[in-house]
Order: C-alpha cells, then sequence, then structure tokens
C-alpha cells in the first residue's frame, strides 16, 4: 500500500516504530497533491515547505528519543474557515483573499500542539455557506470519487482531499451539515461535535449559535483519534464546555451491547431518494443484526428544521459579517467613494459572492424591527421545540440513526440554479446543529457506485457513544 493510502491510526504505529518518516509522509502527501489538484482542486493554498519544516522537526525530536505526542508527524489538511498564524486565510471568499491572521485558531493551535504537519488549506463554500463547495470565489473542487459530481459542502475541499488520498485527514466546520453531508457524498467519515465540544476560537463565523469544528477521516477510529486533539475547554471561548475530553479510542469497542437506537421517520421518508433510503435501511438492518435495538420514532417538529434553520443562520451571520467593512481588514474598494456608506456598499459588492449577499440580506431582513417578532422570535421558539423532540427521543433511546444526504452527490452545475433543491441537501444534519448535539457520518454502501452516509446521532456530549456505534458498523461491513 502507498503511504498515503494509510490512514492515520496505521500511519502513526509506523512513525513510533520507525519504519516511516514524518518527512516520508509529507512527500507521499505533496505528491500526491501535485498529482491529482488540476482535477480535484481541494486546496486554495498548500503550504508544502511549511509542512515539510514541521515534519522535519518531529522526526529529528524523534531521532533524538524526545518525548512526543502519540500523534505527532501525520500531516492534515485544514478548511480555510479557521485562521492560520502568518498563513493565509480566505473563507473561500474575496473579501479575504489577501487575510492573513495574526493567531491560530484553537483547533490549529491544538494540532500543532499534537505536531500535525499542515500541508494547506482548503476549499469551501464562501463563508461556508452552502452544500457543494461550488459557492468559493476561487474555484470548484471535484469529487474524487467521481470527477463529474460535487464533493458536497461546504467543507468539500476537506472532504475531497481525505477521500483522494492527498491527506491523511483534515479539520472541517459544520453550522448546517457542512463536515457531515461532504463526508457522506466522498465515502469518508465526518463528525459534527457537541456544540461547545470544540473551542470556535479562531473560526470565522458563520452562525456563532450553530457552528462547530470537527474532523474528518478515512475512518472511525481516526475520527475519535482527532476529535480528542481539537476537543476541551478553552479559556478564548466561553461557550467551550469545561468537561473532560474522554480517551475516545480507548472507548471504541466496547460494543452495542445495551445501547437502543431510535430512527425517526421524518428522517426517512418523503425526500429521501429511495435508492439511498433502500442503503440506509439495510445499514439499520445491519446494526440491528449487532445487537443494537431498534425502533422507530415520531419527532414531528423535525419537519420545521429547514425554515427554521434558514431565519436563524441567516441572523447571525447577516450580524457576523458585518464586520467586513473595508475598513479594518480584508478586502477594500478602489472605486473612487462618496462617503462611508459608498465605501461599505462598493467594498461588499467586489467583495462578497451572491450567495453570502442573499444571506446578509434574509437574515438583515428577519432581524428588522418590523419583523423580529414574525421571523426571528418565530424561528427560535420552534427551534426550541425542535431541540425538545431531541430530548425526548433520547430519554428513550442512546443514539438515533437517519440518511446523512438524502442523495448521492450530485452533478457539478446541476443545482446551481436551483437554490431550494441545493437546500434540501441538508434536511438531515441541519436538526441536529439546531439541537446543538453531536452526529457522525459513516459510509454505509452505495448507489450507483456513489457512496451514501449512515448518520448516527447522540446526546449532548456523548460522542463516546456515537463514535462507538459508527466502530461496530465499521468493523462489520
Ligand atoms: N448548507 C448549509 C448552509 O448553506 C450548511 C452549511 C454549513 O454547515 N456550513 O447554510
Amino acid at each position: 500500500m502507498a503511504i498515503e493510502q494509510l490512514t492515520a491510526h496505521a500511519l502513526m504505529e509506523k512513525l513510533q516504530a520507525g519504519e516511516i518518516s514524518s518527512v516520508e509522509a509529507t512527500e507521499a502527501c505533496l505528491r500526491r497533491i501535485e498529482q491529482v489538484e488540476p482535477q480535484v482542486a481541494a486546496f486554495v493554498t498548500v503550504t508544502a515547505e511549511y509542512a515539510l519544516a514541521a515534519a522535519r522537526e518531529v522526526d529529528e525530536h524523534r531521532a533524538r528519543g524526545e518525548s512526543l505526542a502519540p500523534t505527532a508527524g501525520i500531516p492534515i489538511a485544514i478548511k480555510d474557515v479557521l485562521c492560520t498564524r502568518g498563513i493565509r486565510t480566505t473563507c473561500s471568499s474575496r473579501i479575504l483573499e489577501n487575510f492573513i491572521p495574526p493567531y491560530d485558531a484553537t483547533a490549529v493551535e491544538r494540532c500543532r500542539q499534537a505536531a500535525l504537519p499542515m500541508l494547506g488549506k482548503t476549499n469551501m463554500d464562501e463563508f461556508a455557506m452552502g452544500s457543494s463547495t461550488e459557492n468559493s470565489a476561487f474555484m470548484v473542487t471535484r469529487n474524487p470519487r467521481a470527477l463529474d459530481r460535487v464533493p458536497g459542502g461546504s467543507s468539500g475541499g476537506s472532504a475531497a482531499a481525505v477521500a483522494a488520498n492527498e491527506a491523511f485527514w483534515s479539520l472541517g466546520s459544520d453550522t448546517g451539515g457542512s463536515i457531515r453531508q461532504p463526508a457522506a457524498l466522498c465515502g469518508i467519515v465526518g463528525l459534527k461535535p457537541t456544540y461547545g465540544r470544540v473551542s470556535r476560537y479562531g473560526l470565522i463565523a458563520y452562525a456563532s449559535s450553530l457552528d462547530q469544528v470537527g474532523p474528518l477521516t478515512k475512518d472511525v477510529r481516526d475520527a475519535a483519534l482527532l476529535l480528542g486533539i481539537i476537543a476541551g475547554r478553552d479559556p478564548r471561548d466561553d461557550t467551550s464546555a469545561s468537561l473532560p475530553v474522554p480517551d475516545y479510542v480507548a472507548e471504541l469497542d466496547r460494543g452495542l451491547d445495551g445501547l437502543r437506537a431510535g430512527v425517526p421517520v421524518q428522517l426517512l421518508g418523503e425526500g429521501i431518494d429511495p435508492a439511498v433510503r433502500d442503503v440506509v435501511r439495510r445499514a439499520i438492518d445491519q446494526l440491528a443484526s449487532l445487537g443494537l435495538a431498534v425502533e422507530e420514532v415520531q419527532m414531528p417538529n423535525i419537519d420545521y428544521s429547514l425554515p427554521v434553520y434558514y431565519i436563524i443562520a441567516p441572523a447571525e451571520a447577516a450580524s457576523n459579517l458585518a464586520r467586513y467593512d473595508g475598513v479594518r481588514y480584508g478586502h477594500r474598494t478602489r472605486e473612487p467613494v462618496s462617503d462611508i456608506y459608498d465605501l461599505f456598499a462598493k467594498t461588499r459588492a467586489e467583495g462578497f459572492g451572491p450567495e453570502v449577499r442573499l444571506r446578509i440580506m434574509l437574515g438583515t431582513y428577519a432581524l428588522s424591527a418590523g419583523y423580529y417578532d414574525a421571523y426571528y422570535l418565530k424561528a427560535l421558539k420552534v427551534r426550541t421545540l425542535i431541540k425538545a423532540d431531541f430530548d425526548r427521543a433520547f430519554e428513550k433511546y442512546d443514539v438515533l440513526l437517519s440518511p446523512t444526504s438524502p442523495t448521492v452527490a450530485f452533478k457539478i452545475g446541476e443545482r446551481a440554479g436551483d437554490p431550494l433543491q441545493m437546500k434540501l441537501a441538508d434536511i438531515c444534519t441541519i436538526p441536529v446543529n439546531l439541537a446543538g448535539i453531536p452526529a457522525i457520518s459513516v459510509p454505509c454502501g452505495e448507489v450507483d457506485g456513489l457512496p451514501v452516509g449512515l448518520q448516527i446521532m447522540g446526546r449532548p456530549f456523548e460522542e463516546d457513544i456515537i463514535l462507538r456505534v459508527a466502530y461496530a458498523f465499521e468493523q462489520s461491513v
């Protein structure tokens, strides 16, 4: 097997045994990047020298017998929504095209502390708004499993980089499905942690009450390993939880004994492609045969998730993106301007793509004095009802199961002109963000040669349990 095809944990063993050096592993990724980037286009920025320097340092430490983080030397790719000190961070937007952050996001800093050489920054939908990575201002990323299809989004670059063996693993962000949906469409594992499990410090904000950073990996063990690196309290993010971080890897093979699963009928009915539904049903049967007690469950308020999300997320985005004004940092128009408002308007018209502008307008409208109660406040109330559906279900069930995406990867361009179709890509993932709970997508089969993902949702801060169920499933196929 070529080095770049190894999982991160398999590489970890070889690094520790001295069979492979970190420089060799990093060079293998960089060669692969050179080979496939002309087709896949997963990276906005490749940081080859930077990665090699970090790898060399790991190898030198190891040669001197100094103590190292167990994962030291495994190269990683980072979604371009996470700030990286001294390295351009664009959010795939013109408005941040030349932004060089003066600090690292906490998740990035923890990867650095774990001595993971950073290969580069991956492409995404502009400001993480989208489900196909077609909203990037810079390029269209292709699905390595079928180059005429989208990799999903918004973390499409991070998913494609791992699926194409350009990186051993990657970080993404998930506001309504942006880790899990691209993972499903590219045939890899993606985990959205509980809101508060991973620090959002240095994660460029889209919708602050929904955003979480999480891993995209080749298998479940790698997801457990990477989550363990990035999770935990951070004094710089007051929404990060002061809970201990379990040893996720050690918990993996505890099996399914005593665990109960609910299958929300609302997530397996209308709107789910029948072929995808069949594959997911078979996966659920498989889990049942392994000892998981499975039952259907009614969660009626889930049906309102999409409209609720498309009030709350744009409202928060409109507020968060007000900081891009052409004054403090980022792009500023070079056109002559009549006053400060004209400067804002011209800068934003040049800097933001159409989807971002649409969301800012929607959000501003929903927050305006006359409509706040009718839209925003109403959406918050329904969000509470959705959360209550989950609370009730989790009194009885340890996990909930559904498809991750209602369809397999669609063709590039196919939905670009149909915003509703595009947004329907997230019907199964968005309820999870509204409720703030953790969920993982694990590959569970194929339709016409294209991967299908099974979504496993859990109680707040029970990532260990969803990982366990995902692991049991993965080991059984
Ligand atoms: N597709 C959804 C949106 O456009 C979710 C994106 C995300 O999770 N960042 O808002």
